[in-house]
């Protein structure tokens, strides 16, 4: 091992780079043990478009994925905001554009268009407001019910939040048989049927995990109390025993001695730094994302020393970005 890559050397010159350059390291749960060590903040997406929108850094460093560090950039314009490890994508942000997304309002008529936090700077500016896994059940319940509402991407979260709410999901035969009946331009606010039109996207990392991975656990760790998320098939959330976002599944591992948890993976090892004393499962242990944990600590270093591009939003795309997104606080607070 170089000295430069040794882990006691690098942190020490993240350290001290930090304090040169006023900067603030923001880190997502799911990310690897070393940069929890790192960090000036751990959290979920909504955590940590929080703690972006109050610090007073001149430099965000984000350990995560580049929808979150948009989402940085947009309620903190003012910092500079920069992604660690500029080529973590999400696969589920991919599947969707704001062209596709505009297109698919067109063919709907008078929607509300609900977007997932995980999606590009360009859809949330062509929706009406954003969402995280933690308040998308708030957020859809302060909307109004005589309309109906597109919710993007995640087709799981929108099966999970329609349920939630008590709004019909609305596949794609009851769209087109209702819009038989009625023009494109009637169809949003004529529809007997209000109810939510999911997006076709999907967590490659969360999709997979099925109620017999929940029986399995159950059989293997009995007494545990499962917990999953809600990017996770509906069968597997009614196998669990609750369902909730990674700052919910801190929450409630407060209260058992034994928890399994339905998420990424890696998620056991934030439980393992916060609550040492709870032993933690991950319902499958190959369940990791790729992009999560693509940030090591040389990257932060390099993001420090002003090695990686700062995140940049087109003034209109962000005006109206920051609008979905501002609409999203003043509900979730
Ligand atoms: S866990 Fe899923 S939603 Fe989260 S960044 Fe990875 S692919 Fe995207």
């Amino acid at each position: 091992m170089s000295p430069s890559s040794d882990p006691a050397n690098l942190k020490s010159a993240i350290c001290n780079l930090k304090s040169a350059s006023g900067a603030v390291i923001l880190a997502h749960n799911y990310q690897i043990p070393a940069i929890y060590g790192v960090a000036d903040f751990l959290g979920d997406s909504l955590e940590l478009a929080r703690q972006a929108e109050k610090v007073r850094a001149r430099l965000i460093v984000f350990c995560g994925v580049r929808f979150m560090a948009e989402t940085a950039k947009l309620v903190n314009p003012g910092a500079r905001v920069v992604l660690a490890a500029p080529d973590a994508g999400c696969e589920m942000a991919d599947m969707i554009s704001s062209d596709a997304l505009v297109a698919r309002k067109r063919e709907l008529g008078d929607v509300t268009t609900v977007a997932y936090v995980n999606t590009p700077a360009d859809v949330k500016a062509e929706s009406d407001i954003c969402c995280t896994s933690a308040n998308a059940v708030q957020v859809v319940n302060a909307l109004p019910r005589d309309r109906s509402i597109l919710f993007v991407p995640d087709r799981h979260l929108a099966a999970y939040v329609a349920r939630a709410t008590g709004r019909p999901l609305l596949d794609n035969s009851e769209l087109r048989s209702a819009k038989s009946e009625l023009t494109g331009s009637e169809f949003g606010v004529r529809s007997s049927a209000f109810g939510i039109v999911p997006w076709e996207g999907f967590c490659y990392v969360h999709a997979t995990l099925r109620a017999a991975d929940v029986e399995r656990a159950r059989r293997e760790h009995p007494g545990a109390f499962v917990i999953v998320h809600p990017e996770c098939p509906l069968e597997t959330i009614d196998a669990a025993d609750a369902v909730a976002s990674t700052s919910g599944m801190i929450r409630l591992a407060h209260e058992h001695s034994e928890i399994v948890l339905g998420t990424e993976a890696g998620m056991c090892d934030r439980i393992r730094r916060e609550l040492p004393q709870v032993t933690c499962w991950p319902l499958r242990r190959t369940t990791l994302c790729r992009n999560m944990k693509l940030t090591r600590l040389e990257d932060v270093r390099a993001a420090l020393a002003g090695e990686v591009p700062d995140i940049a939003i087109p003034e209109d795309v962000a005006t109206r970005a920051r609008r979905a997104l501002d609409r999203m606080m003043v509900v979730s607070t």
